[in-house]
């Protein structure tokens, strides 16, 4: 498992104890009494065996006093990729789950995303909910922003100050009934600014990805031109896809000319393998078999899908047609910003599909580990760099006790790690999370952020 022969990295960092994670191949590999090693610049550099220790301290050169033990009921997972999330709407998160998409968005979104032109309330939301999802184990985040370029640029400033892995998107829509939009050359024009300055700051782990908020929100003529901007600049997209039956019917009225809502994406250059769509609940095989086509992904975001009562995504059914799915909290269609509730959520909505198909096949824990991890960072084109324990991937991840005093977890009948790993899955919360590391660096406890 060690690899001898890449180049001597230094070692900054060597961690022994239980490591757990997916691979290509498994939905759940255990390795106790493992040895990793991080480099210097945050890149796993080896594992492999504890008992090999003093082998692997010669080739790579640690010494055994710097190696760090973990404790009784720790171990080590791959952070959590939270694939679709709305990082304004972390400001009311919680509350107004009582009405339909539609008329949601009418109601709560547009009116509390319309305040982010003001960068004070804008810097006081946005510094929360990167705080409360990397304290959740979130290691690597797909946000959109608002329509407004400085605040959507400002949660890149404080991804990248905290030390989380992001993609930032500035939301674009030139179709609203509200004033919460902008022209379509307004749209144009920001968006590219956005992109430029942002990868002008060259924050190493947050990127600007190109957000139409979603069909019914924008002309053909934006579709357009966004799926033009990123072809050129090659970066990724994100937007909604077919989350509730009203929406479908409304994407059907506005491009009469598209075979369906996922053809309109893929007129217009949206759907490629660095795209990831939210929600999917309602795409037919024909939509699914585009997607596996074009490399699209989905994101399931379960608690926002049951909260606004838009559908029941068949995770089983994705999976079959070989389309690339990550787990999302969708803040605030979904209430917990947490990427533990919605493996939660996951796993009940597949149970509530089990129950009303006896046939259909429930997903398993471990299934849903490597959705919230691996698969979440295939979903984001990211698994060259993170996702597992893989030498030369940067090492993201969560050091778990899973029986801290004063946590919520009792371990009485069995402290096997397969069972840690589920007891933590299904009742663990921030207190189980010990420290968090993003591309090696330790960034739960918070660190703190650079002066202004
Ligand atoms: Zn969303």
């Amino acid at each position: 498992m060690a690899s001898l022969n890449r180049p001597r990295a230094k070692i900054a960092h060597v961690y022994r104890g239980t490591f757990m994670h997916s691979t290509q191949d498994t939905t759940l590999e255990i390795i106790e009494d493992a040895l990793l090693g991080v480099d210097t610049v945050g890149k796993i550099a080896f594992i492999g065996k504890g008992s090999e220790q003093d082998k692997l301290s010669q080739t790579f050169r640690f010494s055994s006093s710097n190696v760090t033990q973990l404790k009784q009921h720790e171990f080590f997972m791959p952070g959590m990729v939270d694939t679709h999330i709305h990082a304004p709407q972390y400001s009311y998160t919680g509350t107004a789950m009582d009405l339909p998409l539609l008329q949601w968005l009418n109601t709560y979104t547009f009116p509390v995303e319309s305040r982010f032109k003001d960068l004070k309330f804008a810097h006081r939301v946005y510094t929360e909910v990167v705080k409360r999802t990397l304290k959740n184990g979130t290691t690597t985040a797909c946000y959109f922003a608002t329509i407004h370029t400085d605040a959507s640029l400002l949660l890149g400033k404080i991804a990248n100050d905290f030390g989380q892995r992001a993609f930032v998107g500035k939301v674009c829509m030139d179709r609203n009934k509200s004033d919460y939009k902008e022209t379509t050359q307004e749209c144009q024009k920001e968006t590219c600014r956005f992109i430029a300055e942002l990868l002008n700051k060259k924050y190493p782990l947050v990127k600007p990805v190109v957000t139409p908020r979603f069909a019914p929100s924008c002309t053909g003529d934006l579709l357009g031109q966004l799926g033009a901007i990123a072809r050129k600049n090659n970066l990724h997209i994100q937007s909604h896809i077919s989350e509730n039956v009203d929406e479908v019917k409304l994407v059907k009225e506005l491009f009469p000319e598209s075979k369906s809502y996922t053809d309109v994406y893929h007129k217009y250059n949206l759907l490629t393998d660095k795209t990831v769509m939210a929600h999917g609940c309602h795409l037919t095989d024909e939509e699914l078999t585009l997607f596996s086509e074009t490399g699209a992904s989905l994101s399931h975001c379960p608690n926002s899908n049951i909260s606004l009562c838009s559908g029941l995504l068949n995770v089983r059914n994705v999976l079959k047609h070989k389309v690339k799915l990550g787990l999302g909290t969708d803040v605030a269609g979904g209430y917990s910003a947490s990427m533990l509730d919605a493996v939660r959520r996951t796993l009940d909505t597949s149970k509530v599909l089990t129950i009303q198909n006896p046939k259909h096949q429930a997903l398993t824990f471990d299934e849903v580990f490597r959705l919230a991890t691996l698969g979440g960072s295939q979903a984001l084109f990211l698994d060259d760099q993170t996702g597992n324990f893989e030498v030369g991937k940067d090492f993201d991840a969560l050091r778990v006790n899973v029986a801290p005093p004063g946590g919520p977890i009792d371990l009485i009948l069995c402290d096997k790690p397969k069972i840690q790993l589920e007891k933590f899955l299904n009742l663990g919360d921030d207190r189980n999370i010990v420290e968090v590391f993003v591309a090696g660096r330790k960034v739960v406890p918070f660190m703190e952020p650079a002066a202004e």
